[in-house]
């Protein structure tokens, strides 16, 4: 998987790849985001760029700053998913031909299929359907933790980086989860563990602590015209206070903010996220505002763009991945929208 085949990643993607350029690699990560976001792709995008020979690098100013090459010895193997040094775990049930402990080890060739038949988006509900399991629940269990013990404990065969990429961690058993703490406190030389999640809720605090999180924002391709409508208001509205800083004002979007859902808020904010990339690109692209994101409102669609530039939008990718990690985890959101209010007004006035 190359990032350029994941449509409306890119921001993230461009984030990633210079997160390995510049050699700063935490052993151990999660993906956060509902696999529609491309988030299992992502990931195996990120351990294919990490072990690619012929790293792409592009002009500034294109979409993507980097990409794998997709042609050199280990893309090849990674396009297929067959790179014997990229490990795949995730959740199985036993089926006509398994009939007891099931675990990943046994799906290989299934779950490739999967993957390549989806292009790496399928839900949790098909993969179940795909393995004819359609009512079981599936589960990660003590012995996938076993192999990922072991995979992990062993040097890499083809030199590069080993990495074990497990999708639905939310699904592991207890003493699963207990034994990948055990790795994830001795993390062996050269080894990067990605855990790709739906949600946070399941999981083992003390896993969630030793794991550097990326949120993955949705792609928006999904949102109901009306509701696409109502968030360019809010967000209009939004970053004319920003410029404003007019206190009583701001609280009184932060309170309408505070009254939406927790789900109806994050789709909130990576409705922002997608808007902001796409005032980024064009700015710095010269790419047309997408129908789709334009905003409603002539003369903000005319002059906010610009004020999104190289010197702030990554600042603001994350202030708002921030937040989303906030409101996942459950903090108070007119808290988690007013610190980010003050944080983004002073990043947009920095362009
Ligand atoms: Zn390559």
């Amino acid at each position: 998987m190359r990032f350029k085949d994941i449509e409306g990643q890119e921001v993230l993607a461009n984030r990633l790849t210079e997160i390995i350029d510049s050699g700063r690699v935490s052993h151990a990560q999660m993906f956060l985001g509902p696999t529609s976001s491309g988030s299992l792709a992502l990931a195996i995008a990120y351990a294919q760029y990490l072990n690619c020979e012929h790293r792409q690098h592009y002009p500034e100013g294109s979409p993507l700053r980097a990409d794998s090459c997709g042609e050199c010895p280990s893309c090849r193997k990674y396009q297929e998913l067959m790179h014997t040094d990229l490990h795949l775990v995730f959740p199985t049930a036993t089926t006509a031909t398994v009939t007891s402990k099931p675990c990943s080890e046994d799906f290989q060739e299934e779950f490739r299929q999967f993957l390549s038949d989806n292009r790496q988006l399928g839900t949790e509900d098909e993969w179940y359907a795909a393995l004819g399991v359609d009512n079981k629940q599936g589960m990660i269990r003590e012995r996938d933790a076993d192999n990922i013990v072991r995979t992990l404990g062993l040097k890499a065969y083809e030199g590069g980086n080993k990495v074990l990429i497990v999708w639905m961690p939310e699904r592991m058993n207890l003493s699963c989860a207990n034994k990948l703490l055990k790795t994830l406190e001795e993390p062996a030389e050269k080894t990067l563990l990605l855990l790709v999640a739906e949600s946070t809720d399941r999981m083992l605090q003390t896993i969630l602590s030793r794991v550097q999180q990326t949120v993955v924002p949705d792609r928006n391709n999904d949102i109901d015209p009306e509701r696409r409508t109502a968030m360019g208001a809010m967000f209009v509205s939004w970053m004319r206070l920003l410029f404003k800083l007019n206190m009583q004002q701001l609280s009184g979007w932060v309170d309408q903010m505070a009254t939406l859902g927790r789900e109806q808020q994050k789709q909130f904010l990576q409705y922002a996220q997608a808007s902001l990339r796409a005032c980024f690109l064009k700015t710095a692209a010269g790419y047309e505002l997408t129908r789709e994101l334009q905003f409603g409102d002539e003369k903000f669609d005319a002059s906010f763009p610009a004020m999104i530039t190289p010197n702030n939008v990554e600042q603001m990718m994350q202030a708002m991945n921030d937040a989303l990690y906030a409101i996942e985890r459950n903090a108070y959101a007119k808290i988690t929208f007013m610190q980010l209010s003050f944080t983004l007004s002073k990043m947009i006035k920095k362009r």
